[in-house]
């Protein structure tokens, strides 16, 4: 079974982006080197540990708990973080077989958007971590518009619109003004769908906004849901989602 869509909104963390957890001790490693601090890696991969126990997730820490990466890790070495951000987009990967995904989307004719949770920075395309992950990755020209609880930024003409500013995916406010900007553009959100890992801020809030849904449980399955779709492999997307013609 398929169905037949105008727009696809992608979640960032978990979904499109690879950020498995292993990975954070080669960023520390390498921004201990690139610091000239290779002897403090083992106790700085040590003091991660510490912090992981104490929020619960990689997660947990980068999106409340970011501060901490530099006082406690690092010792607010002051280029820590700047060089910290670097290491995060070299080992940070676009999820196995999204490429390949993102361009069938296109040849059907479906536009793509990201829907991120960011909590941070947000301006001018290249100014957050997600808009550079996709400039880094060369996959922004599939994308349209980068939409977050700080804002919106159109990725073709980099105009940004902060409606958006202060909602949630959690709550669904975002939901709410997502449909109305795509109702403004002839897309109901019975045709467009949203596709992320978090029952309880991709799947249900936007569910109840008329979206369907596509759950994906490549990286983390946290709680079950009732998207349209569960999937484990982008490739599957294939088999799920066709343009509407004409
Ligand atoms: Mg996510």
């Amino acid at each position: 079974m398929s169905i037949q869509v105008k727009w696809v909104g992608i979640d960032f963390g978990q979904t499109l982006c690879d950020s498995s957890p292993e990975r954070t001790y080669w960023m520390i490693g390498d921004t201990s080197k690139e610091l000239g601090q290779p002897e403090l890696i083992d106790v700085r991969c040590h003091r991660w540990r510490v912090l992981k126990e104490r929020y619960g997730s990689w997660v947990a820490i980068k999106e409340g708990h970011r501060d901490e990466i530099a006082s406690f890790v690092f010792d607010d070495h002051p280029d820590a973080m700047a060089t910290f951000s670097i290491m995060e987009q070299k080992y940070t990967k676009v999820a196995d077989g999204a490429m390949d995904a993102i361009k069938y989307l296109k040849e059907q004719g479906i536009e793509i958007s990201v829907v991120a949770e960011l909590k941070r920075t947000f301006g001018p395309i290249g100014t957050d971590q997600v808009s550079r992950f996709l400039i880094n990755q060369n996959i922004i020209d599939y994308f349209n518009e980068l939409i977050t609880p700080q804002g919106s930024v159109n990725l073709r003409d980099g105009y940004v619109d902060l409606k958006y500013k202060g909602s949630s995916k959690e709550t669904g406010d975002l939901y709410d003004i997502l449909a109305g900007d795509l109702l403004e553009r002839g897309i109901k959100p019975s045709e467009a769908v949203i596709m992320g890992d978090k029952e309880w801020s991709d799947i249900t809030p936007a569910q109840k906004r008329g979206f369907k849904a596509i759950q994906y449980i490549g990286f983390t399955y946290r709680a079950p849901s009732n998207a349209e779709f569960t999937i484990r492999h982008f490739s599957e997307l294939k088999n799920i989602l066709t343009g509407v013609k004409g």
